[in-house]
């Protein structure tokens, strides 16, 4: 589903990521863990695209972009692969003008001109799919923090991504929040969709991901089943990691 060949970001002087080669088959969930400053945020940015990758290539589904080609032909594949990822961060980026259900539609409608009655059907069934059926006439602000992060994943959903990309998404929730939007994020992996995230929610990652990838200095420094992976780390690095979780 997703393969990155050697590839690297610099911020000038900066490298922050160094020659990352990763595969990602269909259905899988990864969990992307690593201290603080390793890379991650970076990663998934590079993946859809939001940072421009300095070297190497990228697959995304039959999307594919590479760092030799033209401007023009890597503004092709960043359409292309942007239709492929969806994106979840921290900060719920939620119009607040609009209603739940008007946030789920809005891209359809503008991005894929979906018709209005449609968009509306399908944004329903996406509030219901977050147990969000009740709220679709309100506003964000009279939302709680885990209910507009359900909102927001709905939102990504509604653009039928091949990919969800995950950044820290409980991460601003107060912790009696952060079940809710784990439980959509788990429902969501069991009905077959292909993830990365980035989270510290470590009882998430041993349930759900069928694989670990620990990064630090840019680096992946460990790939490998979460049994394994908690349990064994190989890297001086990673068993450090875990230590200072406990
Ligand atoms: P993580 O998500 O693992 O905490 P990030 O990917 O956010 O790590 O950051 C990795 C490194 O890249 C950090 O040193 C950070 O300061 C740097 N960095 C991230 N974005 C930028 C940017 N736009 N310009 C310059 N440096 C950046
Ligand atoms: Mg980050």
């Amino acid at each position: 589903m997703i393969e990155l060949r050697h590839l690297s970001k610099q911020f000038d002087e900066l490298t922050v990521l160094h020659d990352i080669d990763l595969r990602i088959r269909s259905n899988e969930i990864v969990v992307l863990l690593g201290p603080s400053g390793s890379g991650k945020s970076t990663l998934l940015r590079c993946i859809n695209l939001l940072e421009d990758p300095s070297s190497g290539s990228m697959q995304v589904g039959d999307a594919l972009w590479v760092h030799t080609m033209s401007a023009a032909e890597k503004k092709k594949a960043v359409r292309e692969i942007r239709k492929r990822t969806g994106m979840v961060f921290q900060s719920f980026n939620l119009f607040p003008h609009l209603t739940a259900i008007e946030n789920v539609m809005i891209a359809p409608m503008t991005v894929k001109q979906i018709a209005k009655s449609q968009a509306y059907e399908i944004a329903e069934s996406l509030l219901a799919k977050v147990g969000l059926a009740d709220k679709k006439d309100v506003h964000p602000s009279r939302l709680s923090g885990g209910q507009k992060q359900r909102v927001a994943i709905a939102q990504s959903l509604a653009m039928e991504p091949q990919i969800m990309l995950f950044d820290e998404p409980t991460s601003a929730l107060d912790p009696e929040l952060t079940g809710e939007v784990l439980s959509v994020m788990k429902q969501l992996a069991l009905d077959g969709m292909t993830m990365i995230v980035v989270t510290h929610e470590m009882k998430f990652a041993k349930n759900v991901a069928n694989h670990i990838i620990f990064m630090s200095d840019g680096v992946i420094q460990e790939e490998a089943p979460p049994e394994t992976f908690f349990a064994q780390p190989k890297t001086e690095r990673a068993r450090k990691f875990l230590h200072q979780l406990t």
